[in-house]
């Protein structure tokens, strides 16, 4: 068995203990007989998996008491029609456009109300965060709604937009436990697991308790109700029980790594080796402003679209695996997710310094 360096933006690398882990339990999770992927989602030993995921995930993030945390299904992009048909009482709602992402998010949310662009960064092809300290924020805004990692572009919110008491609604999927947030400065977050967390069909809501409410715009399926989900503790149906699973045991290698706070130190200090590098390289460059750099996705150019794909075919053959940036950008991306080791991205930089090397 030979494991590469994974590079991709989601599905992406997972801890190799956690896998190794999810192995050994395959064929018999801890003497039951079966896989977990067999079991009932209402058996004793379910409820003890999912009920552990949960809590280490509130001590990691540090949840008060008053936020629900919900395991759902449909990716991150059904929260896009969720959150609107949810929130929007006043069916209105402010949206600052950071990338792709934040933007399919805005076009879903007109289906239901009054959706506001507040504030883009599309006029530089969004390789910047805009100044959001003193936005026109509505007066009867349901909430304002960013996508705060921008896994396309590399761009990541340093500080949170002023929303001027408005309720903040964020996308972090793939900045989902990559350093400490204040769950307390949103009413709700939320993000697909398959960036940052565990296996793709899993995304996780943390939301405000006030904002859980019976009325929803009408026509909303009771599957999309966050209420429908928070009375029945996430088994309102068969919630994706094997995806959670390995989720819990995510939580528990952040846990034993040292929790957020270390996490981020680690992430910081990966990320600088290769922004160091590009920032030096007479070859590559990065995309985005500095200050908004993303410490996840990491985006570089040569500026030669051939050389660009001769980096990704070689770096391939070398062990660095997807690399190629998104079909909407092109280039290169790296991203480098919390189980991505600090080897792995030394690597791609003595890579990217052997190629510059022989193609000056
Ligand atoms: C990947 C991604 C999505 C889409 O996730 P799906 O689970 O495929 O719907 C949404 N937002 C961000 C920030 C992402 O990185």
């Amino acid at each position: 068995m030979s494991r590469i360096y994974n590079f991709s933006a989601g599905p992406a690398v997972l801890p190799e203990e956690v896998l190794k882990e999810a192995a050994e339990e395959m064929l018999d999770y801890r003497g039951c007989g079966m896989s977990v992927m067999e079991m009932s989602h209402r058996s004793k030993v379910y409820e003890t998996i999912i009920k552990e995921a949960e809590a280490d995930l509130r001590e990691l993030m540090n949840i008060p008491d008053n936020y629900r945390v919900l395991f759902l299904q449909g990716g991150a992009s059904q929260q896009f029609a969720a959150i609107p048909m949810n929130l929007m009482k006043n069916k209105v709602a402010d949206y600052i456009v950071t990338g792709q992402w934040a933007k399919k998010a805005f076009q879903e949310a007109q289906i239901y109300g009054k959706a506001n662009k507040i504030a883009s960064s599309e006029d530089e092809t969004f390789s910047y965060i805009p100044d959001c300290s003193d936005l026109p924020v509505s007066q009867d805004a349901d909430y304002v709604y960013i996508c705060e990692n921008n896994t396309i572009y590399g761009t990541k919110f340093k500080t949170l937009p002023n929303t001027k008491g408005k309720t903040l609604v964020a996308d972090v999927s793939s900045c989902f436990l990559s350093e400490p947030v204040d769950v307390t400065k949103y009413g709700l977050l939320y993000g697909g697991v398959q960036k940052n967390i565990g296996p793709a069909g899993v995304v996780i809501v943390i939301i405000r308790e006030d904002l859980i409410t019976e009325v929803t715009l009408p026509g909303t399926p009771t599957m999309l109700k966050y209420k429908t989900h928070a009375d029945a503790e996430s088994l309102y149906n068969t919630p994706p029980a094997y995806g959670i699973y390995i989720c819990g045991k995510v939580f528990k290698w952040l846990k034993k790594m040292g929790g957020l706070e270390i996490m981020k130190q680690r992430n910081e200090e990966k990320a600088k080796i290769l922004y160091d590098f590009l920032d030096e390289s007479k070859l590559f460059r990065g995309t985005v402003r500095k200050e908004d750099r993303s410490l996840m996705n990491v985006p570089f150019v040569t500026g030669d679209d051939q050389l660009d794909a001769k980096f990704v075919k070689e770096a391939k053959a070398a062990g660095l695996e997807n690399l190629k940036g998104h079909r909407s950008v092109g280039g290169m991306r790296a991203s480098i997710y919390n189980a991505m080791p600090k080897e792995g991205v030394e690597a791609l930089v003595a890579f990217m310094k052997k190629f510059e090397e022989e193609n000056k």
